[in-house]
């Protein structure tokens, strides 16, 4: 279903873009990079995002983050304008665990930096260690684990404060192909244990049809809302299997379709 005109939700929304547009100034003249960019994103809803290279996925992530101010229109979280920040998990491509403390010190440290009492951290770092299959490996350094353990490290230290909103920028971009479907599942099954709300960008159509409860597709620069599509593939997934399943091969031929539109659009004019 299209449902890119989906009218504002109110407080129905964790996150609400509204008309957001941004454009900088490249020394060479103005590069619009988002133009109009409306979506609600619903309470415990997976949201995926696609596009071509550089239709603005970075910049939806860094107006996000509050590296970037829009240009025009406003991003409002749980129905108001001032973000709070320490309201959002972030999982980047690279993990950024610190080298010098240990996995669990890593999960633990959002929740130092909000005073939780260290019992209770400690606790909490665990039970999230052992639901991703770590928990003995709670005292080993990042040096001594798996790109794939470490990215587990990364998406639970996001989740430990019980954020309302949790973005991931192609978290799963390094990992080989097969690390990758073991992660992918993992992170369904610890989202439909938690229900918190996800953004996921991704380059990999596959996978945002797979993780996702909607798809949006965006233009070739400026990016605007190309598409915005509902997965209907019941819950629980099993990502190695869904390539059997006639909705999703349907749904990534079409959206495959679209995308390279706009990879083609994207050429001819830059
Ligand atoms: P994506 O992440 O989808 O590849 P980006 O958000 O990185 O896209 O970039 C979108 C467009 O904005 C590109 O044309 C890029 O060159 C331009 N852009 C991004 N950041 C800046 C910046 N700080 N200054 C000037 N232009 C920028």
């Amino acid at each position: 279903m299209l449902d890119r005109d989906l009218p504002s939700q109110g407080g129905l929304s964790v996150l609400e873009f509204r008309q957001v547009s941004k454009t900088y100034d490249a020394g060479h003249g103005r590069v619009t990079a988002l133009k109009d960019l409306s979506i609600s994103v619903r309470p415990g809803e997976f949201l995926t995002v696609v596009g071509p290279s550089g239709c603005g996925k970075s910049t939806l992530l860094n107006l996000l983050v509050g590296l970037e101010q829009p240009s025009g229109g406003d991003i409002l979280l749980n129905g108001s304008r001032s973000i709070d920040r320490r309201r959002i998990g972030y999982v980047m491509q690279n993990d950024n665990l610190y080298p010098w403390r240990t996995l669990r010190e890593n999960v633990e440290f959002p929740l130092e930096l909000r005073n939780v009492p260290e019992a209770e951290r400690r606790r909490i770092s665990l039970d999230y260690l052992a639901k991703v299959h770590l928990r003995d490996f709670a005292d080993r350094y990042p040096h001594e684990l798996s790109g794939g353990m470490r990215q587990r490290g990364n998406i639970v230290r996001a989740l430990s404060f019980s954020p309302d909103l949790i973005i991931m920028d192609e978290p799963f971009g390094p990992l080989d192909a097969q690390t990758r479907l073991l992660l992918q599942n993992q992170l369904l099954e610890l989202w439909a244990d938690e229900g918190k709300t996800v953004i996921f960008i991704t380059h990999d159509l596959p996978e945002a049809i797979a993780l996702g409860d909607r798809v949006m597709v965006l233009t070739a620069r400026p990016g605007r809302v190309k598409s915005v599509h509902d997965v209907p593939i019941p819950r629980p997934r099993n990502v190695r299997h869904l390539h059997e399943d006639s909705v999703y091969r349907d749904l990534l031929s079409r959206l495959g379709d679209e995308l390279a539109e706009e990879i083609s659009a994207g050429g001819v004019s830059q």
